[in-house]
């Protein structure tokens, strides 16, 4: 496949004038198409995470990557993409989207990699495995060991989502200079705060970036959420203390949760969410839901039952939480 060629793909240099791409030629810090490869972005990224440019990939959030690997990788009708659930839902989603089938290979009781039984489910047509660690919705970081042996086991690609890997201080992307087949996701949605800005992060070995750059969209990422990027990598401080206080109200929430009587059992996490499962999780979502609290309820997944998804807020709204839980304490003990 030829791929689409941009007015700002053909021209390289300095020019006096642009009159390549029909833009308008009135000046307002918005009138011309941005770089199509980010490259001035990709280079700070890349001095941030120690990794070169050429192994960064850009998208509108982390599902553009998501699905440019599954439209790049697996032919549809024939290749499938391996995952283990319970986990992030936009993997099987963009797969259905591209006809492509999902093959399960379900975590163990405590949300471990079942690393044997997944091994022996790849096969040839097994084009794409997705991890997540820390894995959503259950909160834990996948085991390390695992992950390098099935890594090393498949003939496809490992990607490692790590949306949440700022809150756990543990990445796989130290690994990826001695595994061409490890990709690492990262997203701006969570711990950098800008979930409306959509940008996602793809790293990897050039030669799987030579193939999703072919595909991309030419200007997939907008001059706006770059010049957004480009700012909060200038405020690193003031994001790792958020991360901070957020690991700190995380773990006053986990002690409270783990006192309370209708709660049956509060999985460890390395995220910004804690999964609980409680004895009564229909009463606990309904109460919580007549207080106005909206939290996940993920009780209805086969792995997941009795649990709902907390995310973990401000210090004013875990209190919320926490009274409108002690409030039906009482009402249960009398
Ligand atoms: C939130 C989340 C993302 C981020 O998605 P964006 O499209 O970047 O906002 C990616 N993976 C997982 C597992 C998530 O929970």
């Amino acid at each position: 496949m030829k791929p689409y060629s941009s007015a700002r793909d053909e021209f390289k240099g300095t020019a006096k004038v642009f009159l390549d791409a029909n833009e308008s030629p009135f000046p307002n810090g918005l009138n011309r198409y941005p770089d199509p490869l980010q490259r001035s972005l990709k280079a700070e990224l890349g001095a941030y995470f120690g990794v070169y440019g050429e192994q960064i990939l850009l998208g509108n959030g982390s599902d553009e990557p998501i699905d440019l690997l599954i439209r790049a990788f697996c032919e549809p009708n024939r290749d499938h993409i391996l995952i283990t659930p319970p986990t992030y839902g936009m993997y099987e989603v963009c797969a259905n989207t591209n006809s492509v089938s999902v093959i399960n290979a379900p975590l163990d009781l405590d949300y471990q990699l079942q690393t044997e039984a997944l091994i022996e489910r790849l096969n040839d047509c097994v084009k794409l495995v997705f991890l997540c660690s820390p894995n959503n919705p259950t909160g834990n970081l996948l085991d390390e060991k695992s992950i390098l042996q099935i890594t090393d086991a498949t003939k496809g690609l490992v990607i490692v989502d790590e949306a949440y890997a700022d809150f756990s201080g543990f990445s796989m992307l130290k690994h990826l200079p001695s595994r061409p087949n490890l990709v690492v996701l990262k997203t701006f949605s969570k711990a950098w705060g800008l979930a409306a800005i959509r940008l996602g992060m793809l790293i990897a070995h050039p030669d799987v970036l030579f193939w999703l750059n072919r595909i991309k969209a030419p200007y997939n990422i907008n001059r706006m959420t770059m010049d957004c990027a480009s700012q909060i990598l200038n405020q690193k401080g003031t994001v790792a203390q958020q991360v901070q206080q957020i690991v700190e109200e995380k773990n006053r929430l986990v002690s409270f949760l783990e006192s309370s009587v209708l709660v049956n059992h509060v999985f460890p996490s390395q995220a910004n969410f804690v999964l609980v499962r409680f004895k009564d999780v229909q009463k606990v979502f309904q109460h919580l839901l007549s207080e106005g609290i909206v939290v996940r309820n993920r009780s209805n997944l086969p792995e997941c039952l009795g649990c709902l998804r907390i995310s973990v807020g401000l210090p004013a709204e875990n209190n919320m939480l926490m009274q409108a839980l002690r409030a039906l304490e009482r009402t249960q003990s009398l």
